[in-house]
């Protein structure tokens, strides 16, 4: 009701709104239709190739398809709607945009124009519990400016971009894809290519038949709004909260300055069971508490646009490609860690890796499934993720004590925040490294000694195990990395010399270890 009142003004959104509630639903249904099968295969060769990569989805898949075209690959791109970025600011942190600049997408100037907000400090607070840090996630890039440039220079590099152009079904043959495809609404048209790069995001028909109807493992429901009107608006909050568990959820909340206003957030992880709280009902909670939250009364805001996701997590992640020659990025393919709606983010963390090995997987003619595999590595410190969400998510029929999320966060930050910055910023980040973790389990199971009897009960024996394994690999990977780091130089002479293929899969398991250990991670410049 309060969703209805407030959202009055923005007919189109609630429409929208109603789309992702009757999505959310059929999500947690338990008769669920079988997903259409969109991609099959044929063993006849292809007569012509006319790309060497189609990418399907043109919003993260943009970035990617340039990088291609600059490494001198033929790529053209689908996209559904007109390829534009939407209005509400990307918020990041700006040391995780360095990809732009060096696989020269963007200049220092065009980077520095599509920053559009930059806030200091960021609070983290649980209860009464808060804490203060610096440079994470405090930086707004506009969409719509940074998409128009990657388009415009990918038009000028010679790139293909067919708007208005729905995929429509793939067919693998031993030598390409040709890629079904309806533009306008008109007849069925088709391309072939070497490689099909599916970045049709958590709705992509071909990661949907991948994951053959199985329902997400999590769900994590976002509505917010970006609005002017209140007081204060110089500082962000990451993650905060100040109730307790209510209608089976823990709401966590985040706000940060936008160009034209106050970007607001409540954010909730939930299984897809079917009595679980609609979008709407949700909404209706972000209204009934942001004027506690922000100390605001609704009436003096000026709403200017509603925002809300939903976003379904998968053990299963990074999806591993099923077909030849076609592998899925981007959040359809769940990328990032199941705590993160941040998939932007994720996509700019991993742009060089993913440049560095589309390319050279197309170079060396490793299209293969098992070759593309290695291009969405398993990834530990992503799966070590898996038991902090449970433990900041309540079951269905679970009885917990009201405060008992709080109590565990405040404690394990604050022994993160006397850590230092090493330890609590890329987890921040969403990058978990062994040894942080180590020492913050370390010291919070000595400062908290009972917090191992609140947590088993909530997430349940089964998650502790598959933890402890992730855990373990992400120590055998931390290791790895070390070993490869320091024999980097010799490494790289041995892999000259080998076949192409063989040098592909050497420098994709080195990746792996490096990025699964999250040793992907530079600290910001002091
Ligand atoms: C409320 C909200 C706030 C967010 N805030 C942040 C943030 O602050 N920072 C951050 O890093 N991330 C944020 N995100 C996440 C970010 O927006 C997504 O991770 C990102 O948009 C994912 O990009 P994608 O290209 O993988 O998928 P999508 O954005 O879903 O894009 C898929 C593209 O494929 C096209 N497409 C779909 N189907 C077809 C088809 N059949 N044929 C052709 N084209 C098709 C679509 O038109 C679209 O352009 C937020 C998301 C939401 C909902």
């Amino acid at each position: 009701m309060l969703t209805q009142t407030h959202l009055a003004h923005l007919p189109e959104t609630l429409a929208a709104l109603k789309t992702l509630d009757d999505r959310w639903t059929e999500l947690r249904s338990t008769s669920r239709s079988t997903p259409a099968q969109v991609v099959s295969e044929s063993d006849q060769d292809l007569n012509q190739l006319d790309y060497d990569v189609v990418v399907a989805g043109g919003t993260l898949g943009l970035p990617i398809a340039l990088t291609l075209v600059l490494q001198g690959y033929k790529v053209a791109i689908l996209e559904r709607g007109k390829l534009k970025g939407r209005d509400q600011e990307w918020n990041i942190s700006r040391d995780e945009l360095r990809g732009l600049i060096e696989l020269k997408l963007l200049t220092q100037a065009e980077l520095d124009k599509a920053i559009v907000s930059e806030f200091n400090p960021i609070r983290i607070k649980f209860g009464d519990r808060e804490l203060w840090t610096e440079d994470v996630l405090n930086t707004g890039v506009d969409p719509v400016y940074l998409l128009e440039t990657l388009k415009q220079k990918f038009l000028k590099q010679g790139g293909k971009l067919l708007e208005n152009a729905t995929f429509k079904t793939a067919i693998v043959h031993p030598n390409g894809v040709e890629v079904s495809y309806s533009q306008d609404n008109t007849d069925q048209s088709s391309i072939k290519s070497r490689l099909l790069l599916d970045m049709m995001g958590h709705n992509s028909p071909i990661a949907l038949q991948s994951r053959n109807g199985k329902k997400p493992d999590s769900v994590c429901l976002v509505v917010g709004t970006c609005a002017t009107g209140y007081t204060k608006n110089s500082t962000a909050d990451l993650i905060a909260t100040f109730t307790p568990i209510q209608n089976q959820c823990q709401y966590f909340w985040e706000a940060f300055p936008a160009r034209d206003g106050r970007t607001t957030y409540l954010f909730t992880y939930l299984d897809a069971q079917p009595d679980r709280i609609s979008i709407e009902t949700l909404f209706d909670e972000y209204f009934r508490l942001l004027p506690e939250y922000q100390n605001t009364a609704i009436d003096q805001l000026d709403i200017k646009r509603a925002l809300f996701g939903l976003f379904p997590c998968y053990k299963n992640s990074p999806l591993v490609p099923e077909w030849d020659r076609i592998v899925s990025l981007g959040d359809g393919s769940g990328a990032q860690s199941p705590l993160s709606f941040g998939g932007f983010g994720a996509m700019m963390r991993h742009l060089i890796r993913l440049s560095d090995a589309i390319g050279q997987a197309l170079q060396t003619q490793c299209l293969d499934a098992g070759s593309l595999a290695l291009i969405q590595p398993y990834q530990p410190n992503l799966q070590v993720t898996w038991l902090f969400q449970k433990s900041m998510s309540v079951k269905l029929n679970q009885t917990l004590p009201p405060e008992q999320i709080n109590q565990l966060l405040a404690d394990v930050f604050t022994e993160m925040e006397a850590l230092g910055p090493l330890v609590l910023k890329p987890f921040l980040q969403d990058v978990v490294q062994f040894g942080a973790l180590s020492q913050t389990l370390w010291q919070t199971s000595i400062k908290s000694p009972g917090i191992i009897f609140k947590i088993l009960p909530q997430v349940g024996l089964l998650t502790l195990l598959d933890w402890m394994r992730h855990f373990v690999n992400l120590g055998l990977y931390t290791g790895f990395n070390a070993i490869a780091e320091r024999n980097l130089p010799v490494l790289t002479q041995f892999f000259r010399g080998q076949p192409p293929a063989f040098q592909y899969r050497a420098y994709r398991s080195i990746e792996a270890f490096t990025y699964g250990a999250g040793k992907d991670y530079y600290p910001p410049e002091a």
